[in-house]
């Protein structure tokens, strides 16, 4: 109540719901004065599991919140223990994601959605801020972690994308380990694939894409996206998270971003790139830059969704326009931040 009051004072009632995510975003109605403050600053690393409604504290049992929160801070301390010993940003991302594909109840590796044939096709991007080095893959079926895939294509490939089968072969001939897809299955994803083609059923706009934004000692970013994409999604189709620019962007000057959301209109308003784009060249500042692009520029193409975004000083921004979006941060002290409910809102805690 606090936070909310303070906000609405500063910021308006408008912005406040808006940036909270706390109603349906409509694009035309944000005040274009405001400037969103960032939600944490010294900030090393931070993940997301996804945008979408979010959980509502009081539907929400306590087991199923513990569950998200400790498998945010799981990826968040694989990750600290990567910087903590001077290693480097990308192999926090790395690490970080890692823990996120092998837990079932995000939508990336284990876990991840089905596609309309009942399959998996899952798509994952990394990259470099320092160099802007970056690799994906898109549309994999048998590598297990497709993040260290993602990595493998730009560190051992003259590449940044592969897609399909010649990815998967080229993953398990450099010894990532392979599954089978029935690895991939579980009940909760096979449910929502029945909803998807009930057509009486309610729709829910619900995204668990994970990722990963890391600044490691050597004050270089980078960022990380893996997803399942969409669920009942067309066999084949590809969606923002391996495409670098869209769903994953690290630059040095500019910020480390990872985004989840509709992932077609992520593609067609650049979303990861317009927003280093615009600290760049438009001199807005981190939370400005995403701000703009995901609660207004987004919603206005027929997409939601949201972003984590870190710069090298530490700022760090999580705007969405979906109700929730599941995120967390780990601070240059040691401190642990999730976000689960839909009424933590950025800078509540
Ligand atoms: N952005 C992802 C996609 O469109 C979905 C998600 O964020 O969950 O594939």
């Amino acid at each position: 109540m606090r936070f909310l009051l303070a906000f609405i004072t500063t910021a308006g009632l408008l912005l406040a719901v808006q940036h909270s995510g706390a109603e349906p975003v409509h694009t035309g109605q944000v005040e274009t004065n405001a400037h969103p403050k960032p939600d944490a600053r010294n900030v090393i690393l931070a993940v997301h599991g996804g945008a979408g409604t979010g959980l509502i504290r009081k539907d929400t049992p306590p087991e199923l919140e513990k569950a998200y929160r400790d498998g945010l801070a799981a990826a968040l301390r694989a990750g600290e223990q990567v910087l903590r010993g001077g290693g480097a940003s990308l192999d926090a991302v790395e690490a970080a994601v890692k823990v996120l594909e092998d837990n079932e109840l995000f939508n990336a590796g284990k876990g991840a959605v089905f596609t309309e044939d009942a399959g998996h096709e899952l798509d994952a991007s990394i990259m470099r801020g320092d160099d802007l080095r970056a690799g994906a893959v898109a549309g994999v079926k048998s590598v297990k972690n497709p993040i260290s895939a993602a990595r493998l294509v730009m560190e051992k490939s003259p590449h940044v994308l592969l897609a399909g089968e010649g990815a998967d072969d080229f993953a398990a001939r450099n010894g990532l380990k392979t599954v089978t897809q029935d690895y991939f299955w579980t009940q909760r994803r096979w449910d929502q694939l029945m909803n998807a083609k009930n057509p009486q059923a309610p729709k829910v706009a619900e995204y668990s894409t994970v990722g990963a934004v890391a600044v490691d000692q050597g004050r270089n970013l980078s960022a990380a996206t893996s997803t399942g994409g969409l669920t009942n999604k067309m066999i084949g189709r590809v969606g923002d998270s391996p495409v670098i620019g869209a769903g994953t962007y690290a630059k040095n000057e500019t910020a480390a971003i990872s985004a989840t959301g509709q992932g077609e209109v992520f593609i067609r308003g650049a979303a990861a790139s317009t927003i280093s784009n615009m600290i760049e060249f438009g001199r807005k500042s981190l939370a400005d830059a995403a701000f703009e692009v995901i609660v207004k520029r987004l919603p206005a193409l027929g997409g939601t969704g949201g972003v984590i975004a870190l710069d090298r000083q530490g700022t760090f921004d999580a705007p969405h326009s979906t109700p929730g979006m599941l995120h967390g941060y780990l601070t240059a002290d040691g401190k642990i931040v999730t976000k689960v409910f839909v009424d933590e809102t950025p800078s509540n805690s």
